[in-house]
């Protein structure tokens, strides 16, 4: 594949390099990373050692950071659609964000409702079904939290340079807001408190 040529990794210096497991190329920071870092070339790190000064939150706080980031650079907030795709007649249910917009504003036969935007969208798949309840990684529904740009020929909002760049700067931003170990507790559990506590976590009371 052609090697993405991405403004951001130019200007902070990424390093690209070559996963020597799956043999993928990718970009990082870390001159010495030695993996892709994905599965299943590596076990899974972050579990009570995070990359950054994470801190735990409830889904509705975490919600609510993403779309506020995005409507802070110009994206219009919109409610989620049904998870029953009854716009469409080549599926049965919403599988992603996108889904919302498939065939009507991808096509061009409508406007999107805004443009650009940003929702979370409920969505189900049953691509893995028969493996849910074996694993913690095998799910059938979630919320896809998505920021949409759609381009014209007459009408060009962003490409993939943008959108790096909103991805880089909005998990950086992740560390920006924090949470009480009493809050920790009412959402997650004493045990919760107990592994965050042991790790490099910072409190605000
Ligand atoms: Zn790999």
């Amino acid at each position: 594949m052609e090697e993405l040529r991405i403004r951001l990794f130019n200007r902070m210096r990424f390093y690209r390099k070559q996963c020597p497991y799956c043999k993928h190329h990718y970009w990082t920071l870390n001159k010495d990373q030695e993996s892709c870092g994905d599965q299943p070339c590596t076990p899974y790190l972050f579990i009570g050692n995070p990359p950054g000064k994470f801190r735990p939150e409830s889904i509705r706080d975490v919600r609510e950071r993403f779309l506020n980031f995005f409507e802070r650079h110009g994206h219009v907030r919109i409610k989620r659609y049904p998870v029953v795709a009854r716009w469409r007649s080549d599926v049965y249910l919403v599988g992603a964000s996108i889904y919302d917009f498939q065939p009507w504003v991808t096509e061009g036969i409508v406007p999107p409702p805004a443009n650009p935007l940003t929702l979370s969208q409920p969505s189900i798949r049953f691509t893995d079904i028969d493996k849910v309840g074996r694993s913690g990684r095998h799910l059938t529904g979630f919320e896809m939290m998505a920021h949409h740009a759609f381009n014209y020929p007459d009408k060009y909002i962003y490409w993939i340079d943008e959108t790096v760049e909103y991805a880089h700067e909005s998990s950086r931003r992740n560390s920006a807001s924090r949470m009480t170990k009493s809050r920790i507790r009412r959402i997650f559990g004493r045990a919760a408190v107990m592994r965050v506590s042991a790790s490099r976590f910072s409190w605000v009371a």
